[in-house]
């Protein structure tokens, strides 16, 4: 096992900057505010455990603020658009407070460009950090509230793992534990090995002590991240399912999903642990982006429909009632509308219980943003438009295998569907409302299912589990 590519989280300009605002006479408040992935919160998450250890509270206005940090995402053009409006409307609260602190971080400011923007076009950022270095945000405060210093830093190099951040989570009875970091796969429409650099996973230890800490403390739902699950533990000689089988001994009521698996490294072997797992979600997210081979190979995506489909029938047979989802992308470079067609038809064919579709977003730097596209705008949308009513339909009929069931929930809010009516999910990650009342979020229950929807099912509460 390789035990040099992990260093441990330092405080000791966590411990400066406490002091300082110790001697305030007031706690200082900071707005943290991240956009984009799962990843992205789960970064948010130790931001907002180094920042509360520094002697911060928190605020969800920018105007009662004292710091304000934005992190951000590079995904989708719209996401960085809207960061560039929403750090050009801090200039007047800048204005009126100079002591207040603006920190921009994350995907969107590990490229280049994008940082050289932000400092030439918006003075009142104070601090600009990337991917690699969140860490080093305690320092960075540091030097800004002592000798007034801006900072900008974005090293190119992913540097080694960091274990023992604080961490601040939004929820009691949720958690996300990311394993990985980073991505391979260099996918011609994906700006995401650019700025989130090479794989490279944490170690199984530090995984299942942190998996088990959170059980022990009450925790009920675990969410595996990485960008690529399924190539996890290459440099630890330990993969993806040889980690799930471990979590999955540990003792407790809790369920563990994961997020993101890739169709070229999804294995048997995973598809039958999760078969023959006591805790782990019966649900596989496994983009698919397109139905067209020839797209897919534009796309660098190396596995084809035929091999796609050999893992659904795997599933479908493996796993009781499997919860398929996955990602389509809508007008890639040179899609035609023949190749749309395919996506159609696999979208059919799998009875996918949702898809996170998108129409095709240029990123600067990546393959496809020089590659003829055609296709315009607007025929883009048509398209999409129909792709969400066939999965809108296909949603509703794939949600149907529940009704007359009786489905385990673990309850975690407030519903939708009805007034009152609460709101948790399944094993397979289905969307379920039931009726009850507010003390049941954090429980498990069991819930007979009456009816299917597009987007969930809803039932009657039948028993209380634990
Ligand atoms: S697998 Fe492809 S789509 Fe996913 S993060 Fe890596 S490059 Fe991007």
């Amino acid at each position: 096992m390789n035990n040099n590519s992990t260093n441990y989280f330092s405080r000791e300009y966590i411990e400066k900057v406490r002091q300082i605002n110790e001697r305030l006479g007031k706690i200082p408040l900071a707005h943290v505010h991240s956009f984009g992935c799962q990843q992205n919160v789960s970064d948010g998450e130790k931001i907002k455990g180094m920042l509360a250890e520094m002697g911060y509270g928190f605020t969800p206005n920018t105007s009662d603020a004292d710091l304000i940090l934005f992190n951000t995402c590079a995904v989708r053009e719209n996401a960085e658009n809207r960061v560039f409006g929403n750090i050009g409307a801090l200039k007047k609260l800048k204005a009126e407070n100079k002591g207040l602190i603006i920190a921009v971080g994350g995907c969107m400011v590990q490229q280049e460009h994008i940082a050289r923007k932000i400092r030439k076009t918006y003075p009142q950022v104070d601090i600009i950090f990337g991917t690699h270095v969140m860490g080093e945000i305690p320092h960075m405060i540091y030097d800004k509230l002592c000798e007034n210093r801006k900072t900008l830093m974005i090293p190119d190099s992913e540097g080694v793992i960091t274990e023992g951040f604080p961490v601040l989570r939004e929820s009691d009875i949720k958690a996300s534990v990311p394993i990985m970091y980073g991505c391979n796969n260099f996918c011609t429409y994906c700006i995401v090995p650019y700025v989130r650099g090479r794989e490279r996973s944490r170690r199984p230890q530090d995984v299942i002590d942190e998996v088990r800490g959170l059980v022990e403390n009450g925790c009920k739902e675990i969410l595996l991240l990485g960008q690529n699950v399924n190539s996890y533990g290459k440099e630890h000689d330990f993969g993806f399912s040889k980690l799930l089988c471990e979590l999955d001994k540990i003792e407790g009521r809790f369920k563990i999903s994961f997020m993101t698996s890739h169709p070229k490294d999804c294995t048997f072997e995973l598809i039958d642990t999760i078969a023959d797992s006591r805790h782990i979600s019966y649900h596989l997210h496994l983009p698919v982006q397109s139905g067209s081979d020839r797209i897919l190979k534009a796309m660098n995506r190396h596995y084809d429909t035929a091999h796609y489909f050999e893992l659904i029938d795997y599933a479908k047979k493996r796993i009781p009632s499997v919860a398929l989802t996955t990602d389509i992308i809508v007008g890639f470079p040179g899609e035609t509308y023949e190749d749309f067609r395919c996506t159609l038809e696999l979208m059919k064919k799998v009875e996918y219980d949702s898809a996170y579709t998108f129409i095709y977003s240029k990123r600067e730097g990546t393959a496809a943003a020089s590659m003829p596209d055609p296709v315009s705008d607007e025929e883009k949308g048509k398209w999409f438009r129909e792709l969400l009513e066939v999965q809108q339909a296909v949603s509703e009929k794939a949600y149907s295998r529940f009704v007359g069931k009786e489905i385990e929930v673990l309850c975690d809010g407030i519903g939708r569907t009805a007034d009152g009516c609460m709101t948790g999910h399944s094993r397979h990650g289905v969307i379920v409302d039931f009726n009850g009342g507010r003390e049941l979020i954090g429980k498990f229950v069991t819930v007979r299912v009456q009816k299917a929807m597009p987007w969930a099912v809803v039932g009657e509460l039948v028993g209380i589990s634990d």
